[in-house]
């Protein structure tokens, strides 16, 4: 994928750059539960010293990337923020 300017500008300034970059994915083989709670967490904590984890979030959000640790949320996490921002049953109730 070619990104756009902006996304090249966050992109160089990403924390998670360099060697400890694998704790972001699930890995290859099965992964258990503690396992990707301490691997996630390690990766958080990466996040919330990256000076680009809002603009990681909004591209994460935008493109609906399926895995990984993006602007400091996993996939579960992220979806949610999409499901809220959809127009759903609700919306169309109070409309
Ligand atoms: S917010 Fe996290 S995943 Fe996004 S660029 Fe920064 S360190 Fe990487």
């Amino acid at each position: 994928m070619i990104a756009n300017r902006g996304e090249v500008i966050w992109q160089a300034k990403a924390a998670c750059r360099g060697p400890h970059a694998i704790v972001f994915f699930p890995p290859s083989h099965p992964e258990r539960k503690d396992e990707r709670m301490a691997r996630e967490r390690i990766a958080k904590e990466i996040c919330r010293t990256c000076t680009a984890m809002q603009d990681c979030l909004d591209y994460a959000i935008r493109i609906r990337e399926a895995n990984g640790i993006w602007g400091g949320l996993n996939e579960a996490e992220r979806k949610q923020i999409i499901d809220r921002a959809l127009p759903g049953p609700r919306a169309a109730a109070s409309a």
